[in-house]
């Protein structure tokens, strides 16, 4: 059992909030998460336990969004709709007006930094916010489900503690809304794994966005084709993620885990199973640094569960054995098509597959080689 004190956030306050029906995004998966983990026992036990959200207020919000923002966000849950709150992208169908908007993303974000104050206290290494991961939110500007942007907030309040902050993305989308709130800085650095934004919402995270003025070096895209496959995926993780880290040294890591890029999205088109996830946070954990994971997308619900669930127990030092794990997860999980645990089966990549993805991402890796990785000495 691992001595890193991990703790998970959530509480039944949550749970009063959702999305219109017809919105893919589902704030019950991190109920779902945490039933399915507790049902499992791992959320208690040595160094594990579990904390409650506490709200975010105005004047913490206002260190990232504008007043005019926030008033008109209030405003537009009140009814109060204008044409103003549109140009800022409130009631648009990714961003849609409804109850409990402004409580549930101030409370979501509150989440958040709570684990923040955790890990800048040393009451723990690693916290999980699963009700997290608003990544793409500017500061006056709604977008693709974000209303506010408790990663950016984290990062900013890290950087206020005179934290060096790695923000590692690995949502299919673009982190729009982090990279650009540090774009000019060189104490966060940002990195984003997605899906080719020439096909995929937000249209941006390419390879030559790489920062500017002191911040030139520290902000690192890396698109990803279509059908990128679990081998494909880590070989880029691999070449790229861990010398960066290494040669930026932060002193803490915040992870947006979106599941959007599991084989089978309704919304995207990559095809990884969960094991990568294992593998990433493996690779995370070599560094043993503090983490602070939020979740992010995932709009396929039963495998967004089953993939924060299986990063906790990764996360947190409790990686079950197999068999183990087959047998509490195929309980636990009321999982229909699928009974075999947290982990995913592997995923057959045929050749096409391979002969499409491996020369584009490829390529991608060569020009973050030549345009980045020489900026910090590699
Ligand atoms: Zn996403």
């Amino acid at each position: 059992m691992s001595e890193r004190k991990a703790v998970f956030i959530h509480s039944e306050e949550l749970e009063q909030y959702s999305y219109p029906a017809d919105c893919p995004f589902k704030t019950e998966r991190a109920a779902r998460t945490r039933k399915t983990l507790y049902g499992m026992g791992l959320l208690s036990g040595d160094g594990i336990s579990e904390a409650p959200p506490v709200s975010a207020t105005r004047p913490t919000l206002k260190k990232f969004h504008s007043a005019r923002y926030l008033h008109a966000m209030k405003n537009a849950e009140k009814g109060h709709w204008e044409l103003d709150a549109l140009r800022m992208g409130l009631g648009t169908p990714d961003c849609p007006i409804f109850r409990g908007m402004y409580d549930y993303a101030a409370l979501a974000t509150g989440a958040t930094l709570v684990g923040v104050e955790m890990i800048l206290s040393g009451s723990a290494h690693v916290a999980f916010n699963p009700s997290g991961g608003y990544h793409h939110a500017f500061p006056e500007k709604a977008a693709g489900f974000c209303y506010i942007n408790d990663n950016a907030l984290a990062c900013m309040t890290l950087a206020e503690a005179g934290k060096r902050v790695l923000y590692l993305d690995v949502d299919v989308h673009n982190g729009d809304g982090v990279a650009h709130a540090f774009y000019g800085r060189s104490d966060v650095m940002t990195i984003s794994l997605h899906e080719n934004p020439a096909l995929l919402f937000p249209g941006t995270g390419f390879e030559h966005e790489i920062g500017e003025g002191q911040g030139r070096g520290y902000c690192v895209n890396l698109p990803l084709p279509a059908g990128t496959f679990d081998q494909a995926y880590m070989h880029a993780f691999e070449s790229l993620v861990p010398p960066l880290i290494g040669a930026f040294d932060p002193d803490v890591i915040v992870f947006e885990l979106g599941t959007d890029t599991l084989a089978g999205d309704p919304l995207a088109h990559l095809y990884l199973t969960n094991n990568t996830y294992v593998e990433i946070i493996n690779g995370l954990l070599r560094f043993d640094k503090p983490i602070l994971a939020t979740g992010g997308g995932g709009y396929n619900v039963e495998n967004t569960v089953r993939a924060w669930a299986l990063a906790w127990t990764v996360l947190s030092g409790q990686e079950l054995d197999q068999g183990m794990e087959a047998a509490l997860g195929g309980v636990m999980l009321e999982s229909t098509d699928w009974q075999g645990g947290l982990r995913d089966r592997e995923m057959p990549v045929t050749n096409q597959q391979r002969e499409t993805v491996l020369p584009a991402l490829e390529r991608s890796i060569e020009t973050i080689k030549a345009n980045v990785l020489p900026l910090h000495g590699l």
